[in-house]
């Protein structure tokens, strides 16, 4: 059985500091379903972008 309690469509274990987004939930981690990663030649981590964010108040 599945220990997923709190979330339907939500990914575990996903801890974000980025709260002008509008999946950041208030304890710091994400609420998108899934993220997409984006920058394939990242060699820091600030290099790494979420292309997944999405600005509190965008419609969708
Ligand atoms: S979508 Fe990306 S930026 Fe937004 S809360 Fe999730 S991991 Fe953070």
């Amino acid at each position: 059985m599945s220990d997923n309690r709190m979330s339907r469509d939500q990914i575990t274990g996903v801890g974000c500091d980025v709260t002008n987004c509008k999946y950041n939930t208030i304890d710091s981690k994400c609420s998108a379903s899934h993220i997409d990663v984006q920058n394939d030649r990242a060699t820091t981590k600030s290099e790494t972008y979420c292309a997944t964010f999405c600005p509190r108040g965008c419609c969708d």
